[in-house]
Protein backbone atom coordinates (compact mmCIF):
# COMPACT_ATOMS: atom_id res chain seq x y z
CA UNK A 1 0.00 0.00 0.00
CA UNK A 2 1.81 2.95 -1.18
CA UNK A 3 1.34 6.53 0.70
CA UNK A 4 2.89 9.16 -0.40
CA UNK A 5 3.36 12.32 1.55
CA UNK A 6 5.24 15.72 -0.41
CA UNK A 7 7.52 18.22 1.86
CA UNK A 8 8.22 21.23 0.28
CA UNK A 9 11.10 23.01 2.37
CA UNK A 10 11.52 27.01 2.00
CA UNK A 11 10.52 29.69 3.53
CA UNK A 12 9.36 31.78 1.30
CA UNK A 13 6.67 29.04 0.71
CA UNK A 14 5.38 30.21 4.31
CA UNK A 15 5.69 33.76 3.91
CA UNK A 16 3.65 33.87 0.57
CA UNK A 17 6.56 34.88 -1.54
CA UNK A 18 6.19 31.97 -3.76
CA UNK A 19 3.49 29.32 -4.72
CA UNK A 20 4.12 25.74 -3.83
CA UNK A 21 3.50 24.93 -7.25
CA UNK A 22 6.32 21.96 -7.09
CA UNK A 23 3.66 20.02 -4.96
CA UNK A 24 1.22 20.41 -7.50
CA UNK A 25 3.34 18.98 -10.40
CA UNK A 26 4.25 16.31 -8.29
CA UNK A 27 0.99 14.88 -7.43
CA UNK A 28 -0.11 15.32 -10.88
CA UNK A 29 2.85 12.72 -11.90
CA UNK A 30 2.13 10.61 -8.85
CA UNK A 31 -1.57 10.25 -9.63
CA UNK A 32 -0.74 9.35 -13.17
CA UNK A 33 2.00 6.80 -11.49
CA UNK A 34 -1.19 5.67 -9.78
CA UNK A 35 0.70 6.37 -6.28
CA UNK A 36 -1.82 7.86 -3.63
CA UNK A 37 -0.76 11.09 -2.15
CA UNK A 38 -2.07 11.54 1.14
CA UNK A 39 -0.20 15.00 2.54
CA UNK A 40 1.44 17.76 1.56
CA UNK A 41 3.60 19.63 3.92
CA UNK A 42 5.52 22.76 3.93
CA UNK A 43 7.98 23.27 6.24
CA UNK A 44 10.87 26.86 6.49
CA UNK A 45 14.64 26.55 6.19
CA UNK A 46 14.74 25.42 9.92
CA UNK A 47 16.18 22.06 10.63
CA UNK A 48 14.05 21.46 14.10
CA UNK A 49 10.58 21.90 12.47
CA UNK A 50 12.05 20.04 9.60
CA UNK A 51 13.00 17.06 11.26
CA UNK A 52 9.86 17.19 13.10
CA UNK A 53 8.52 17.18 9.56
CA UNK A 54 10.28 14.32 9.08
CA UNK A 55 9.22 12.55 12.46
CA UNK A 56 5.66 12.59 11.71
CA UNK A 57 5.58 11.60 7.59
CA UNK A 58 7.32 8.52 8.51
CA UNK A 59 5.05 7.29 10.99
CA UNK A 60 1.99 7.92 8.24
CA UNK A 61 3.70 7.90 5.30
CA UNK A 62 6.07 5.22 3.26
CA UNK A 63 7.34 7.07 0.38
CA UNK A 64 8.47 10.69 1.39
CA UNK A 65 9.37 13.22 -1.48
CA UNK A 66 11.27 16.74 -0.42
CA UNK A 67 11.88 19.77 -2.75
CA UNK A 68 13.89 22.14 -2.04
CA UNK A 69 17.12 23.25 -0.38
CA UNK A 70 19.55 20.93 -1.97
CA UNK A 71 21.32 24.57 -3.48
CA UNK A 72 24.84 25.73 -2.15
CA UNK A 73 23.61 28.34 0.82
CA UNK A 74 23.55 28.00 4.11
CA UNK A 75 19.93 27.97 4.79
CA UNK A 76 19.73 25.00 1.98
CA UNK A 77 20.07 22.13 4.55
CA UNK A 78 17.44 19.17 3.46
CA UNK A 79 20.39 16.78 3.03
CA UNK A 80 22.10 17.87 6.02
CA UNK A 81 19.37 17.12 8.23
CA UNK A 82 17.69 14.13 6.65
CA UNK A 83 21.40 12.57 6.87
CA UNK A 84 21.24 13.07 10.98
CA UNK A 85 17.64 11.91 11.31
CA UNK A 86 18.25 8.67 9.15
CA UNK A 87 21.49 8.58 10.64
CA UNK A 88 23.19 8.40 7.01
CA UNK A 89 26.43 10.07 6.02
CA UNK A 90 26.98 12.58 3.59
CA UNK A 91 29.61 11.36 1.02
CA UNK A 92 30.62 13.55 -2.42
CA UNK A 93 29.04 11.75 -5.39
CA UNK A 94 31.79 11.96 -8.41
CA UNK A 95 30.06 12.81 -10.88
CA UNK A 96 28.36 15.27 -9.64
CA UNK A 97 31.41 16.91 -8.38
CA UNK A 98 33.59 16.88 -11.78
CA UNK A 99 30.35 18.28 -13.14
CA UNK A 100 31.08 21.38 -10.65
CA UNK A 101 34.42 21.43 -10.59
CA UNK A 102 34.33 21.47 -14.51
CA UNK A 103 31.64 24.03 -14.44
CA UNK A 104 33.96 26.96 -13.13
CA UNK A 105 36.75 25.87 -14.96
CA UNK A 106 34.92 26.78 -17.69
CA UNK A 107 33.72 29.90 -16.85
CA UNK A 108 36.33 31.09 -15.09
CA UNK A 109 34.90 31.05 -11.57
CA UNK A 110 36.42 30.18 -8.52
CA UNK A 111 34.54 27.28 -6.70
CA UNK A 112 33.85 27.60 -3.12
CA UNK A 113 33.45 24.92 -0.60
CA UNK A 114 29.87 25.91 -0.48
CA UNK A 115 29.38 24.73 -4.01
CA UNK A 116 30.86 21.75 -3.44
CA UNK A 117 28.54 21.11 -1.10
CA UNK A 118 26.28 20.68 -3.95
CA UNK A 119 27.87 17.40 -4.57
CA UNK A 120 27.04 15.95 -1.05
CA UNK A 121 24.69 12.98 -1.51
CA UNK A 122 23.04 10.62 1.23
CA UNK A 123 25.61 7.48 1.44
CA UNK A 124 24.32 4.51 -0.74
CA UNK A 125 21.80 6.58 -1.87
CA UNK A 126 20.63 6.38 -5.62
CA UNK A 127 21.80 9.61 -8.05
CA UNK A 128 18.64 11.38 -9.98
CA UNK A 129 21.21 13.65 -12.71
CA UNK A 130 20.56 17.09 -12.29
CA UNK A 131 20.65 17.95 -16.57
CA UNK A 132 19.16 21.62 -15.77
CA UNK A 133 21.54 22.63 -12.43
CA UNK A 134 24.30 21.77 -9.96
CA UNK A 135 22.85 19.89 -7.28
CA UNK A 136 21.93 16.01 -7.95
CA UNK A 137 18.68 14.40 -6.63
CA UNK A 138 18.37 10.97 -5.13
CA UNK A 139 16.27 8.67 -3.40
CA UNK A 140 17.19 6.40 -0.68
CA UNK A 141 15.17 3.12 1.12
CA UNK A 142 16.00 3.10 4.71
CA UNK A 143 13.25 1.51 7.98
CA UNK A 144 10.92 0.40 4.74
CA UNK A 145 10.76 4.02 3.46
CA UNK A 146 11.47 5.71 -0.05
CA UNK A 147 13.25 8.97 0.87
CA UNK A 148 13.48 11.17 -2.29
CA UNK A 149 15.31 14.58 -2.48
CA UNK A 150 14.40 17.14 -5.06
CA UNK A 151 15.67 20.19 -5.94
CA UNK A 152 13.53 23.42 -5.41
CA UNK A 153 14.02 25.47 -8.85
CA UNK A 154 11.18 23.99 -10.94
CA UNK A 155 13.17 24.19 -14.02
CA UNK A 156 15.64 21.51 -12.25
CA UNK A 157 13.20 19.87 -10.25
CA UNK A 158 10.61 18.80 -12.77
CA UNK A 159 12.44 17.55 -15.72
CA UNK A 160 14.52 15.38 -12.98
CA UNK A 161 11.12 14.04 -11.59
CA UNK A 162 10.01 13.28 -15.08
CA UNK A 163 12.94 11.52 -16.34
CA UNK A 164 14.58 10.18 -13.87
CA UNK A 165 11.97 9.90 -10.68
CA UNK A 166 9.30 8.37 -12.26
CA UNK A 167 12.13 5.51 -13.63
CA UNK A 168 13.29 4.81 -10.35
CA UNK A 169 9.60 4.54 -8.75
CA UNK A 170 8.63 2.40 -12.01
CA UNK A 171 11.61 0.00 -10.72
CA UNK A 172 11.23 0.54 -7.16
CA UNK A 173 7.82 -0.58 -6.92
CA UNK A 174 7.39 -2.89 -9.56
CA UNK A 175 5.08 -1.47 -11.58
CA UNK A 176 4.27 -0.58 -15.25
CA UNK A 177 3.05 1.82 -17.02
CA UNK A 178 0.43 0.39 -19.30
CA UNK A 179 0.18 2.67 -22.61
CA UNK A 180 -2.93 2.10 -24.40
CA UNK A 181 -4.15 4.05 -27.64
CA UNK A 182 -7.83 3.68 -29.69
CA UNK A 183 -8.24 4.54 -32.95
CA UNK A 184 -11.38 6.75 -33.77
CA UNK A 185 -12.70 7.40 -37.41
CA UNK A 186 -14.40 9.99 -39.06
CA UNK A 187 -16.09 10.40 -42.49
CA UNK A 188 -17.48 14.18 -43.95
CA UNK A 189 -15.18 16.14 -42.70
CA UNK A 190 -11.87 17.32 -44.00
CA UNK A 191 -8.82 16.99 -41.93
CA UNK A 192 -8.14 20.61 -41.90
CA UNK A 193 -11.86 21.06 -40.46
CA UNK A 194 -11.59 18.32 -37.57
CA UNK A 195 -8.29 19.92 -36.48
CA UNK A 196 -9.28 23.33 -36.07
CA UNK A 197 -12.32 22.73 -34.74
CA UNK A 198 -10.67 20.36 -31.65
CA UNK A 199 -6.97 22.61 -32.21
CA UNK A 200 -7.27 23.47 -28.41
CA UNK A 201 -8.21 19.79 -27.76
CA UNK A 202 -4.99 18.95 -29.19
CA UNK A 203 -2.48 21.78 -27.98
CA UNK A 204 -3.42 21.12 -24.30
CA UNK A 205 -3.64 17.45 -23.98
CA UNK A 206 -1.03 15.76 -22.23
CA UNK A 207 -2.13 12.67 -21.10
CA UNK A 208 -4.24 11.48 -23.11
CA UNK A 209 -2.60 12.84 -26.41
CA UNK A 210 -4.29 13.28 -29.41
CA UNK A 211 -2.83 12.90 -33.27
CA UNK A 212 -4.80 13.08 -36.48
CA UNK A 213 -3.77 10.95 -39.53
CA UNK A 214 -5.66 11.34 -43.05
CA UNK A 215 -5.90 9.35 -45.79
CA UNK A 216 -8.55 8.32 -48.60
CA UNK A 217 -10.84 10.65 -47.68
CA UNK A 218 -10.92 10.11 -44.37
CA UNK A 219 -9.93 11.39 -40.98
CA UNK A 220 -8.33 9.40 -37.88
CA UNK A 221 -7.27 10.41 -34.52
CA UNK A 222 -5.30 8.36 -32.31
CA UNK A 223 -5.81 8.97 -28.80
CA UNK A 224 -3.40 7.35 -26.49
CA UNK A 225 -3.35 7.02 -22.81
CA UNK A 226 -0.48 6.31 -20.01
CA UNK A 227 -1.18 5.08 -16.68
CA UNK A 228 -0.06 2.12 -14.18
CA UNK A 229 -3.95 1.23 -14.22
CA UNK A 230 -5.80 0.03 -17.37
CA UNK A 231 -8.93 0.89 -16.50
CA UNK A 232 -8.05 4.37 -15.37
CA UNK A 233 -6.09 4.75 -18.84
CA UNK A 234 -9.23 3.43 -20.53
CA UNK A 235 -11.54 5.35 -18.74
CA UNK A 236 -8.81 8.62 -19.71
CA UNK A 237 -9.67 7.73 -23.27
CA UNK A 238 -13.20 7.71 -22.79
CA UNK A 239 -13.19 11.12 -21.51
CA UNK A 240 -11.29 12.53 -23.79
CA UNK A 241 -13.29 11.08 -26.72
CA UNK A 242 -16.23 12.44 -25.37
CA UNK A 243 -14.42 15.71 -25.31
CA UNK A 244 -13.93 15.45 -28.75
CA UNK A 245 -17.34 14.20 -29.89
CA UNK A 246 -19.11 16.76 -28.36
CA UNK A 247 -17.97 18.98 -31.56
CA UNK A 248 -17.39 16.22 -34.00
CA UNK A 249 -19.51 13.22 -33.35
CA UNK A 250 -21.53 13.48 -36.27
CA UNK A 251 -18.74 12.60 -38.04
CA UNK A 252 -18.13 9.77 -36.18
CA UNK A 253 -18.45 5.82 -37.77
CA UNK A 254 -16.31 3.34 -35.70
CA UNK A 255 -13.15 2.27 -34.31
CA UNK A 256 -9.88 1.01 -34.73
CA UNK A 257 -9.12 -1.06 -38.46
CA UNK A 258 -13.33 -0.73 -39.27
CA UNK A 259 -13.97 0.33 -42.89
CA UNK A 260 -17.77 1.96 -43.97
CA UNK A 261 -18.43 -1.08 -46.01
CA UNK A 262 -18.14 -2.93 -42.63
CA UNK A 263 -20.24 -0.69 -40.67
CA UNK A 264 -22.22 -0.96 -43.31
CA UNK A 265 -22.57 -4.86 -42.97
CA UNK A 266 -22.86 -4.54 -39.10
CA UNK A 267 -26.09 -1.91 -39.09
CA UNK A 268 -27.75 -4.28 -41.76
CA UNK A 269 -27.45 -7.48 -40.11
CA UNK A 270 -28.80 -5.74 -36.62
CA UNK A 271 -31.62 -4.23 -38.09
CA UNK A 272 -31.98 -7.05 -40.36
CA UNK A 273 -32.73 -5.28 -43.39
CA UNK A 274 -31.96 -5.98 -47.27
CA UNK A 275 -30.06 -3.83 -49.60
CA UNK A 276 -29.68 -3.21 -53.50
CA UNK A 277 -27.72 -1.04 -55.81
CA UNK A 278 -28.03 0.47 -58.83
CA UNK A 279 -24.74 1.54 -59.98
CA UNK A 280 -23.60 4.03 -63.06
CA UNK A 281 -20.53 6.06 -62.39
CA UNK A 282 -19.48 3.52 -59.44
CA UNK A 283 -19.60 0.67 -62.41
CA UNK A 284 -20.00 -1.66 -59.67
CA UNK A 285 -17.12 -0.88 -56.90
CA UNK A 286 -19.97 -0.15 -54.43
CA UNK A 287 -21.25 -4.27 -54.90
CA UNK A 288 -17.26 -4.90 -54.96
CA UNK A 289 -16.58 -3.31 -51.36
CA UNK A 290 -19.83 -5.00 -50.17
CA UNK A 291 -19.59 -8.55 -51.30
CA UNK A 292 -15.61 -8.51 -50.80
CA UNK A 293 -16.62 -9.35 -46.73
CA UNK A 294 -18.18 -12.72 -45.52
CA UNK A 295 -21.59 -13.12 -44.60
CA UNK A 296 -22.96 -10.16 -46.84
CA UNK A 297 -25.79 -12.62 -48.07
CA UNK A 298 -27.45 -11.99 -45.71
CA UNK A 299 -28.64 -8.55 -46.72
CA UNK A 300 -27.09 -7.85 -49.95
CA UNK A 301 -29.45 -9.06 -52.80
CA UNK A 302 -27.62 -7.24 -55.86
CA UNK A 303 -27.10 -4.91 -58.58
CA UNK A 304 -27.26 -3.71 -61.39
CA UNK A 305 -24.96 -1.92 -63.24
CA UNK A 306 -26.84 0.36 -65.52
CA UNK A 307 -23.78 2.34 -67.10
CA UNK A 308 -25.64 3.88 -70.62
CA UNK A 309 -28.82 5.26 -70.56
CA UNK A 310 -30.07 2.29 -72.72
CA UNK A 311 -29.33 0.03 -69.28
CA UNK A 312 -31.13 2.65 -67.16
CA UNK A 313 -34.03 2.85 -69.32
CA UNK A 314 -34.59 -1.04 -70.50
CA UNK A 315 -34.00 -3.22 -67.68
CA UNK A 316 -33.82 -0.47 -64.87
CA UNK A 317 -36.95 1.14 -66.14
CA UNK A 318 -36.17 4.86 -65.47
CA UNK A 319 -38.74 6.52 -67.22
CA UNK A 320 -37.49 8.16 -71.04
CA UNK A 321 -38.86 11.24 -69.94
CA UNK A 322 -36.49 11.79 -66.99
CA UNK A 323 -33.47 10.73 -69.16
CA UNK A 324 -34.50 12.94 -71.92
CA UNK A 325 -35.71 15.78 -69.75
CA UNK A 326 -33.17 15.65 -67.00
CA UNK A 327 -30.15 13.75 -68.13
CA UNK A 328 -28.65 10.61 -66.33
CA UNK A 329 -26.54 12.71 -64.00
CA UNK A 330 -29.64 14.42 -62.02
CA UNK A 331 -31.10 14.25 -59.19
CA UNK A 332 -34.03 12.91 -60.51
CA UNK A 333 -32.37 10.24 -62.23
CA UNK A 334 -30.67 9.15 -58.97
CA UNK A 335 -33.86 9.12 -57.07
CA UNK A 336 -35.55 6.85 -59.95
CA UNK A 337 -32.65 4.12 -60.10
CA UNK A 338 -32.94 4.21 -56.14
CA UNK A 339 -36.69 3.34 -56.27
CA UNK A 340 -36.53 1.03 -59.28
CA UNK A 341 -33.87 -1.34 -57.70
CA UNK A 342 -35.60 -1.64 -54.30
CA UNK A 343 -38.56 -2.40 -55.72
CA UNK A 344 -37.00 -4.76 -58.80
CA UNK A 345 -35.06 -6.39 -56.06
CA UNK A 346 -37.86 -6.54 -53.45
CA UNK A 347 -35.58 -5.02 -50.79
CA UNK A 348 -35.83 -3.15 -47.79
CA UNK A 349 -33.35 -0.63 -49.43
CA UNK A 350 -32.21 0.90 -52.68
CA UNK A 351 -29.03 3.09 -53.45
CA UNK A 352 -27.86 4.51 -56.91
CA UNK A 353 -24.57 6.08 -58.27
CA UNK A 354 -24.82 8.82 -60.74
CA UNK A 355 -22.47 11.31 -62.15
CA UNK A 356 -19.58 12.25 -64.03
CA UNK A 357 -16.03 11.10 -63.16
CA UNK A 358 -14.11 12.30 -66.01
CA UNK A 359 -11.40 13.39 -67.33
CA UNK A 360 -14.41 15.02 -69.88
CA UNK A 361 -17.83 16.64 -68.72
CA UNK A 362 -20.87 14.73 -69.67
CA UNK A 363 -24.16 15.91 -70.92
CA UNK A 364 -23.07 19.25 -70.22
CA UNK A 365 -22.58 18.57 -66.18
CA UNK A 366 -18.74 19.21 -64.92
CA UNK A 367 -16.68 16.47 -63.52
CA UNK A 368 -17.21 15.69 -60.17
CA UNK A 369 -21.14 15.88 -60.37
CA UNK A 370 -22.65 13.13 -58.60
CA UNK A 371 -25.95 12.17 -57.18
CA UNK A 372 -26.43 9.49 -54.54
CA UNK A 373 -29.94 8.18 -53.91
CA UNK A 374 -31.12 6.07 -50.86
CA UNK A 375 -34.47 4.60 -51.42
CA UNK A 376 -36.62 2.91 -48.67
CA UNK A 377 -40.26 1.92 -47.98
CA UNK A 378 -42.59 4.10 -46.38
CA UNK A 379 -39.73 6.94 -46.64
CA UNK A 380 -39.13 9.93 -48.87
CA UNK A 381 -36.08 8.79 -51.44
CA UNK A 382 -33.38 10.94 -50.63
CA UNK A 383 -30.65 12.37 -53.15
CA UNK A 384 -27.53 13.71 -52.20
CA UNK A 385 -25.46 15.77 -54.75
CA UNK A 386 -22.02 16.42 -54.00
CA UNK A 387 -19.44 18.40 -56.31
CA UNK A 388 -15.97 16.59 -55.93
CA UNK A 389 -12.96 17.63 -57.22
CA UNK A 390 -10.27 14.82 -58.00
CA UNK A 391 -8.98 12.00 -59.90
CA UNK A 392 -11.43 10.24 -62.22
CA UNK A 393 -10.65 7.36 -59.12
CA UNK A 394 -10.81 9.41 -56.39
CA UNK A 395 -14.40 10.33 -57.24
CA UNK A 396 -15.71 7.37 -57.57
CA UNK A 397 -13.66 5.59 -54.60
CA UNK A 398 -15.23 9.12 -52.35
CA UNK A 399 -18.82 8.70 -54.06
CA UNK A 400 -18.65 4.82 -52.67
CA UNK A 401 -17.80 5.97 -48.96
CA UNK A 402 -20.40 8.71 -49.39
CA UNK A 403 -23.18 6.51 -50.05
CA UNK A 404 -21.67 4.15 -47.04
CA UNK A 405 -21.54 7.36 -45.47
CA UNK A 406 -25.39 8.03 -45.50
CA UNK A 407 -26.66 4.29 -45.01
CA UNK A 408 -24.76 3.94 -41.88
CA UNK A 409 -26.19 7.43 -40.12
P1 LIG B 1 19.13 26.46 -5.40
O1 LIG B 1 20.34 25.70 -5.84
O2 LIG B 1 18.56 27.35 -6.45
O3 LIG B 1 19.31 27.16 -4.08
P2 LIG B 1 17.49 24.61 -3.90
O4 LIG B 1 17.29 23.17 -4.20
O5 LIG B 1 18.32 24.96 -2.71
O6 LIG B 1 18.02 25.31 -5.21
P3 LIG B 1 15.59 26.41 -2.80
O7 LIG B 1 16.75 27.26 -2.41
O8 LIG B 1 14.74 25.86 -1.73
O9 LIG B 1 16.07 25.22 -3.72
O10 LIG B 1 14.65 27.15 -3.81
C1 LIG B 1 15.17 27.79 -4.94
C2 LIG B 1 14.06 28.45 -5.72
O11 LIG B 1 13.22 27.44 -6.27
C3 LIG B 1 13.09 29.27 -4.89
O12 LIG B 1 13.52 30.59 -4.73
C4 LIG B 1 11.85 29.22 -5.71
O13 LIG B 1 11.89 30.15 -6.75
C5 LIG B 1 11.88 27.84 -6.26
N1 LIG B 1 11.12 26.90 -5.41
C6 LIG B 1 11.56 26.28 -4.32
N2 LIG B 1 10.61 25.49 -3.78
C7 LIG B 1 9.52 25.62 -4.57
C8 LIG B 1 8.19 25.06 -4.55
N3 LIG B 1 7.82 24.19 -3.60
N4 LIG B 1 7.36 25.41 -5.53
C9 LIG B 1 7.74 26.27 -6.49
N5 LIG B 1 8.96 26.84 -6.56
C10 LIG B 1 9.86 26.53 -5.61
MG1 LIG C 1 18.68 27.17 -2.19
Amino acid sequence: NIRTEIIAVGSELLLGQIVNSNAQFLSQQLAELGMNVYYHTVVGDNPTRLEQAIDVAKKRSNIIIFTGGLGPTKDDLTKETISNALGKKLVFDQEALDSIENYFVQSKRIMSENNKKQALVLEGSYILKNDFGMAPGMALEADQTIYMLLPGPPSEMKPMFKNYGREYFQKQLGFQEKIISRVVRYFGIGESQLETDIQDIIDEQVNPTVAPLAGDGEVTLRLTAKHVDELVANQLLNELEQKINQRVGEFFYGYEQTTLPLELKKLLIEKQKTISAAESLTGGMFSEQITALDGVSQFFKGSIVSYSNQMKAQILKVSPQTLQEYGAVSEQCAKEMADQIRKLSNSDIGISFTGVAGPEPHEGQPVGTVFIGISMQNRETQVYSFHFVGTRKGIRVRTVKYGCHYLVK
